[in-house]
């Protein structure tokens, strides 16, 4: 598909459920989770299959926490199975990985992306509520199924984490992980906290021995470290992608959100169980919606916390 901006959009991040175990403060403000609202799995392949059939070649499946559903397996068997699809691809917690990693690399999930925020058990605890060892459990039974790469998310947040960029950098090295550091976005509890936020310019200063290779993958700036080890910088806050933004995201409870920072939502359930076409058309329409470039903006808060928009 085309925008009105010319940009081609064939990416798309499907979150299946807003149901997390964790309690991120980046990501959630606290309030209720609407689990009710859930599409079944029927209505997220059809989903799939009509984006994929307007062009999208890349999904990624995520929440919430994607693995919190209990019929995860056979949504990503059925959306893997979609012909045209070139990647399907999850982000997890990987609180559950271990448990269903070589299912979900059957199902067609070739590569993953694991938040991991801190290396420290106590750290990653308070700041997640999670418990270290099962993502780092995971992060094991995903290379082991050879999912390539396995990506490491981290929100680095000043005074919290970001004594640990070197500590990341050696284990991903050690462990053939690609570590990614993500500047914080104004969302969930921390929205009104941009004093928190590590910017990409404060992680160069910090570590001059990161080289950029000059690759951009998406939204994930490629430097290298100590020549073998490669690593990726997000920085939508202070050098936002949006002229070459490829993505939309639907949500779990079937808001197509052509952007993550406006707040511009197209609610498609009731298109869902019908004719293909007309989806088609609705989904059409809400990507000639999608805005030249975001409007979030430290300390106004969009209505949605991430944890409900899919990451
Ligand atoms: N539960 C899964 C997980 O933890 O990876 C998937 C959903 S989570 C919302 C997806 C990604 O969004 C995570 O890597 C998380 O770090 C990132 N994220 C959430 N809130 C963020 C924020 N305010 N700023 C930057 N990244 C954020």
């Amino acid at each position: 598909m085309l925008d009105r901006f010319g940009r081609i959009i064939n990416y798309l991040r499907l979150s299946v459920t807003e149901k997390c175990q964790l309690n991120c403060g980046y990501c959630r403000s606290g309030e209720a989770c609407k689990c009710g609202d859930e599409l079944t799995a029927e209505q997220l392949i059809q989903i799939s299959r009509v984006c994929v059939s307007l062009g999208i070649s890349k999904i990624r499946l995520t929440g919430g926490e994607p693995l919190m559903r209990g019929d995860i397996i056979d949504i990503a068997e059925e959306i893997g199975k979609l012909e045209e699809l070139k990647e399907l691809t999850m982000t997890t917690n990987g609180q559950k990985l271990d448990l269903c990693a070589s299912e979900l690399y059957k199902a067609g999930i070739k590569r993953i992306n694991i938040s991991l925020d801190s290396l420290d058990s106590e750290r990653y605890k308070s700041m997640t509520g999670g418990n270290i060892e099962r993502v780092l459990s995971g992060i094991e039974a995903a290379k082991k199924t050879g999912m390539n790469p396995v990506k490491i998310n981290v929100v680095l947040l000043k005074g919290i984490n970001d004594g640990e960029m070197e500590n990341f950098l050696r284990f991903s090295k050690e462990c053939g992980l690609i570590c990614r550091f993500i500047e914080l976005m104004p969302l969930g509890k921390f929205s009104e906290n941009p004093e928190l936020r590590i910017t990409m310019n404060d992680i160069l200063k910090q570590h001059p021995e990161l080289k950029s290779t000059g690759r951009v993958l998406g939204a994930e700036r490629e430097f290298r470290f100590e020549n073998s080890t490669t690593a990726g910088i997000i920085a939508p806050m202070s050098e936002p992608f949006c002229a070459s933004c490829n993505r939309i995201r639907i949500l779990s409870d079937g808001t197509l959100r052509p952007c993550l920072g406006c707040d511009l939502e197209i609610p498609l359930g009731g298109f869902l169980g019908g004719a293909d076409e007309i989806l088609a058309a609705e989904i059409e329409k809400g990507v000639q919606d999608k805005p030249m470039r975001y409007t979030m903006r430290d300390c106004e808060k969009p209505f949605r916390d991430m944890s409900r928009i899919g990451g």
